[in-house]
């Protein structure tokens, strides 16, 4: 039917089922709940885009017109639909989110919104990776997988018309779906949308080839047909003598980009290409696509080497169908693919076809819990494995979770993608070391910004730098990535010794009070610390402390640990540190959330030497008989197993101690490593514990000649989790045969 528009004299056809929900409408009883969502949606953009027109002369409301049929045809929701009317509402009209929304609900508006936000963009650039960077951002910003359909749709329908637009413009549209779009729809599944659009690019882009290509096709094609109808007749005849229902079986026009692709490819002319010509066979089961090829292949002699079965083997993005090819009539090769009607929906619709057919009720096509995102997320990402070599898909899982990344933009259009909660800082350490350490500002999409700054996807960064501008420590504090965090410190460590010394010795003077300080910084546990953490000299301690490179905690603990254990009796150093010589600050009993340890508040505890345990594994307290308090065990260590029950006290491990993201407190945990005897294995264990943050205290290496190395370490752990990846990472090293913490009885 067509529809006056009323400013113009100009008509528009309308698809039948919009017109059946105008329809349905306009009689005096209510309409069904999706008709009328889907007709007032159609009528607001109508009046809405009134008066404006598209570059071919058309009234605008022909564009989402034709997005909501491609997505009504698609089997897309109401809200889908609706989207389609109105996607480019509020791009090129008055209308809020807000009123939208009023309108048509937050659903309707989030997809709205959605699309808006995806075609602010246009890509650029020219490699393969931020081609794929790009994808992904699409896929992380969209978070429901229906504003992608939707811009699909609408891209499909600006692609359909782009003979309306200048040349240039033809061709950036082009590349760009092609590179972007084209791949996104194929990784939803959509065949129908992925075809499509892959043959207009390659009209616009490759005009000359894809002319002659459809010529070459048109050329055969009564005289291909012919043959095809032949076969499929051949074909129905004998399937249905073995009581196969047959829902189609017809010949299937296959898309000239394929042609084309296939023919550079295999460096082939076009007569070499097998399958120009192609035979679907729909059937009912899968056990009947089996009997169906057998059918096939026994009336046509099958070629070697082109069987592949989709189905016990789908592709990533769920495709499912058996190919063949086979020798046909007159000897001319013929490919032939079954499959269920089902899976033809898959094929066709994709991701889809899940909404089309799954009868989910009201949640219908939402992805609605958690989890569901969480799953299609992370399919997607492994539907990556199919375009990427394996190198970039392990690098891409190392940025892991990739629904946690940002993906921002260099003033140049290239896509950079970083962790969650990065600011410019991680940004400019991500573009080059030295673009961070001379940063001066930060724009963000044109304006000036603090430096800690989350930025968002599609954020356009730009860095202003100055020769003589530096890194700020306090950026240690909001950067969050460990280019960044590294980088940053790395220049601290280099060029400012004086002032991290200065720092260093006012931060733990602060920590631990003025009197008494020079004196312990000359104390024989202060040695011992610097020593422990592995520094020439004091001064070098403090220097880190003050690059950050080591946190005060760390050093404090520690001190107070070598205190401890060098006197008993209360002395300055005691007293500096504030530590109890017997008893523990009854203020403490009131706080019992700072102890580490339940079951224990109020009382005076220590961890035991003997097992040394550390927080996540089992303990158990045992009373002293000295005034010593309690001392907290392994459960089954030897020391704490032959005690009397009426002496032990239940206790655990506090869980909201530790969990902080700062670790506070390490425990010291020895390990034994056996590896074969080879220069610098130490060095390279130590290496390697020390890229994962973790502080040897102690190490030690005995060697015999034709015998294993064994490796003691002593370990600075927060918890057991700590400790099992840290044995793992050693274990993983080459050369290592064994790895273990020392058992309790070893200790004795
Ligand atoms: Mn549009």
């Amino acid at each position: 039917m067509t529809i006056a528009i009323p400013s113009h004299s100009q008509q528009l056809d309308l698809p039948d089922w919009l017109h059946q929900c105008l329809l349905a409408r306009s009689e005096n009883h209510p309409a069904p709940e999706d008709a009328d969502l889907i007709a007032r949606a159609f009528e607001f953009a109508r009046t809405l885009h009134e008066g404006q027109y598209r570059k071919s002369g058309e009234p605008y409301i022909a564009h989402p017109v034709a997005v909501a049929g491609l997505l009504h045809d698609l089997g897309g929701d109401r809200a889908m639909i609706a989207a389609g009317f109105l996607h480019d509402v509020i791009e090129d009209t008055e209308v809020t989110g807000e009123e939208l929304e009023t309108q048509f609900g937050s659903e309707v508006r989030q997809l709205v919104e959605g699309v808006t936000k995806l075609s602010k963009y246009s890509f650029s650039s020219k490699t393969e990776r931020q081609a794929e960077n790009f994808r992904r951002m699409f896929i992380a910003m969209a978070q429901d997988i229906r504003v992608i359909v939707v811009k699909l749709a609408d891209r499909l329908h600006n692609m359909r018309t782009l003979q309306h637009l200048a040349p240039e413009k033809q061709q950036r549209i082009a590349l760009e779906t092609r590179e972007i779009f084209a791949p996104l729809a194929n990784r939803l599944g959509i065949g129908r949308f992925k075809w499509e659009l892959e043959d207009l690019c390659f009209k616009y882009l490759e005009l000359q080839d894809y002319l002659s290509i459809k010529e070459l096709v048109a050329e055969r094609r009564s005289d291909r047909e012919a043959r095809i109808q032949t076969i499929a007749n051949l074909l129905k005849d004998r399937l249905h003598k073995i009581g196969i229902s047959v829902m189609e079986i017809k010949g299937r026009p296959k898309h000239l980009y394929g042609i084309y692709q296939k023919m550079r490819r295999q460096k082939k002319e076009f007569d070499e290409i097998h399958d120009i010509a192609a035979l679907r066979i729909i059937v009912v089961t899968n056990e009947e696509c089996y009997r169906s090829l057998a059918v096939v292949h026994d009336a046509f002699r099958p070629i070697p080497g082109r069987f592949k079965d989709y189905i016990g083997l789908p592709k990533p993005n769920h495709y499912q169908s058996l190919h063949t090819s086979v020798i046909g009539l007159n000897g001319q090769p013929l490919e032939v693919q079954i499959r269920t009607l089902e899976m033809h929906h898959v094929a066709e619709y994709g991701i889809a076809a899940h909404w089309k057919y799954k009868e989910s009720g009201s949640s219908q096509g939402t992805l609605s819990s958690e989890d569901e995102k969480f799953t299609w997320l992370r399919q997607l990402l492994e539907w990556q494995r199919d375009l990427k070599d394996a190198q970039e898909y392990i690098e891409s899982l190392k940025d892991n979770l990739f629904e946690d990344d940002v993906y921002v933009f260099t003033p140049q259009g290239d896509v950079i993608p970083l962790a969650h909660g990065a600011t410019p800082v991680d940004f400019a350490y991500r573009i080059h070391t030295e673009v961070g350490n001379h940063m001066k500002g930060a724009r963000i999409n044109g304006r000036w910004s603090v430096l800690d700054t989350p930025l968002h996807n599609g954020d356009i960064v730009e860095i202003i730098t100055y020769k003589n501008s530096h890194p700020s420590l306090d950026w240690l504090n909001f950067s969050v990535t460990p280019t960044a965090r590294n980088r940053i410190r790395q220049w601290f460590r280099r060029s400012h010794r004086e002032e991290n010394l200065a720092r260093g010795r006012e931060l733990l003077e602060k920590e631990l009070g003025k009197s008494g300080f020079d004196a312990l910084l000359k104390s024989e546990p202060m040695q011992v610390v610097t020593q422990r953490c592995n520094y020439q000299s004091v001064d070098d301690l403090l220097a880190a402390v003050g690059y950050g490179e080591i946190t005060l905690n760390q050093v404090v603990n520690r001190l107070r640990e070598a205190v401890r254990a060098e006197q008993p009796i209360a002395t300055a150093e005691t007293a500096v540190l504030g530590l109890p010589s017997t008893q523990r600050d009854p203020a403490d009993a009131d706080k019992p959330s700072n102890s580490p340890i339940r079951g224990v508040e109020g009382l005076l505890y220590h961890l035991a030497g003997c097992c040394n345990p550390i927080p996540g594994e089992p303990i158990i307290g045992v009373v002293t008989r000295a005034a010593k308090g309690i001392s907290i065990h392994r459960q089954g260590c030897g020391n704490a197993e032959n005690v009397p029950g009426d002496r032990l006290v239940p206790v655990s491990w506090n869980p909201t101690n530790g969990n902080g993201r700062q670790r506070q407190h390490t425990y010291p945990v020895d390990i034994h490593i056996e590896s074969i005897d080879r220069v610098g294995v130490l060095r390279d264990i130590l290496a390697r514990l020390s890229d994962h943050n973790i502080n040897v205290r102690t190490a030690g290496v005995k060697t015999a000649t034709g015998k294993p190395a064994l490796i003691s370490l002593c370990l600075d752990i927060c918890d057991l989790q700590q400790l099992e990846r840290s044995l793992n990472h050693i274990r993983n090293m080459s050369d290592i045969l064994s790895v273990r913490r020392l058992s309790q009885a070893e200790h004795n």
